[in-house]
């Protein structure tokens, strides 16, 4: 357990895990120093639980190895210095202090070179926020003030900004999500280089681009990310240049803020006014993202019309499925909000009121695709209807079922079949 205190701000108890604790002295007691660092100790500094733990240490792999040999370890990365250790259940990453090399490349480092000092190996690190380190001996290393820069909420680069996004682009994209995520501004050195740099995105590969877009997104501050930097997402996503410049960005920006902060929903949010549900597949597309992801968000693209309501649920229900309706839901929710032309409560009431009807039609089991239906094919051949017609007239049954013309008996059914 260790205190910090803030300057000016009260003291901050902050705790870190046992099996941290323990990983930290095993490595000392065997002589080499050892620290929690990075994202970790930026949140406690935050005053978050963080959700995982890096170690960085003089030890090399090898000697890791040794220190850890009763431990389950996997070797990650040895070559970078990394090996992760499984500690009373937990997994550790553990990395050797290191340099990095000449970036020839725009996004990796040449070479790595181990070194004894953590500060060197803070200072390759890429915001203050984030070149942190921790030890219960050694309490906060902390060269380049991410503390104040927690306290004042801001992103800044360690060293000098443009030289840290021409060594590895994917900072750029990283500034913003952690803006974006945090609530902080960027500090004015920083977001210039930001500008500047842009261009050198295309050393990322668009896998990359995509997760840190993606957290970008989602970020409880997105919109205003995006409103002081549009050239930045329109050099990674040139095909949204239309959007970007066009009459729907503020609304595009207001429906990110209304949308809940699940994946698939902020990307459509997202991309719901950027010309037509092709131009967002292509963009989604270009940062090869997983088909699911293409097909749920151009789904929702293309149904963000849809008028819902609770009396015709049944068949958007039978068309779309419980999941995309759920998201559709509260999809619409967040354009209609954003549309501006409604007051939020009336939004708000008329979605509970689609929720809570969806939430009916699944529990009491409403009927909505084929095989729920109380005939099936036999009894279409059995009234001597063939091949197609068979589906056809299931079909057919059902769309009577879910716009509530027919009971979904059997009798009733059957004698609608006859009918038609
Ligand atoms: P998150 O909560 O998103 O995981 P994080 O800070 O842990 O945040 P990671 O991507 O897991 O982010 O990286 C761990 C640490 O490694 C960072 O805190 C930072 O110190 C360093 N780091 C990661 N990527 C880079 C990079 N591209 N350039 C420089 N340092 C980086
Ligand atoms: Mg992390």
């Amino acid at each position: 357990m260790f205190i910090i205190t803030l300057k000016g701000g009260f003291p901050l108890l902050l705790t870190l895990p046992k099996p941290v604790e323990t990983a930290l002295s095993r490595l000392e007691s065997a002589g080499f120093s050892a620290y929690a660092v990075g994202g970790c100790v930026r949140d406690h500094v935050l005053g978050f639980t963080p959700h995982d733990y890096d170690i960085c240490t003089a030890a090399t792999p090898e000697e890791m190895q040794q220190v850890f040999q009763n431990e389950r370890t996997i070797e990650t990365g040895l070559k970078h210095g990394t090996l992760t250790v499984l500690l009373q259940g937990m997994p550790l990453e553990i990395t050797t202090f290191r340099l990095d090399g000449a970036y020839s490349d725009g996004r990796h480092p040449d070479s790595v070179q181990f070194t004894s000092r953590v500060e060197d190996d803070l200072s390759r690190r890429d915001f203050t926020i984030n070149a942190m380190a921790y030890s219960p001996k050694e309490g906060l290393v902390d060269p380049f003030g991410g503390q104040a820069d927690c306290k004042a909420g801001v992103i800044r680069c360690v060293g000098d900004p443009a030289a840290r996004f021409g060594e590895d682009a994917l900072r750029i994209l990283r500034a913003l999500r952690f803006s974006a995520r945090l609530g902080f501004p960027i500090e004015e050195a920083t977001a210039n280089a930001v500008r500047e740099g842009r261009t050198q995105l295309c050393h990322v590969s668009r896998e990359r681009i995509a997760v840190e877009l993606t957290g970008l997104l989602q970020g409880k501050d997105a919109s205003s990310v995006l409103r002081q930097f549009p050239e930045v997402i329109e050099t990674a996503l040139p095909e949204l240049d239309a959007l970007i410049h066009g009459p729907h960005w503020e609304t595009t920006l207001r429906t990110l803020d209304a949308a809940p902060k699940d994946v698939y929903l902020c990307w459509a949010a997202f991309l719901r006014l950027c010309g037509s549900e092709a131009v967002a597949y292509e963009a989604l597309k270009s940062l090869k993202m997983s088909v699911k992801i293409m097909d749920t968000v151009s789904q929702l693209v293309r149904w963000q019309g849809a008028e819902l309501r609770p009396e015709s649920l049944q068949e958007t229900l039978m068309r779309i499925g419980p999941e995309r309706l759920e998201q559709l839901i509260l999809f619409r929710q967040a354009a209609r909000t954003a549309e501006q032309k409604e007051s939020p409560e009336a939004v708000a009431r008329d979605t509970e009121a689609l929720r809570q009807k969806l939430k009916t039609l699944l529990e009491e089991n409403a009927c909505y695709t084929l095989s729920q239906l109380a005939v099936n094919g036999k009894d279409m051949a059995a009234l001597g209807l063939r091949g197609p017609a068979i589906g056809e007239a299931l079909h057919g049954l059902l769309l009577k079922v879910v716009r509530g013309e027919t009971a979904n008996e059997r009798e009733a059914l059957l004698e609608a079949a006859q009918k038609v």
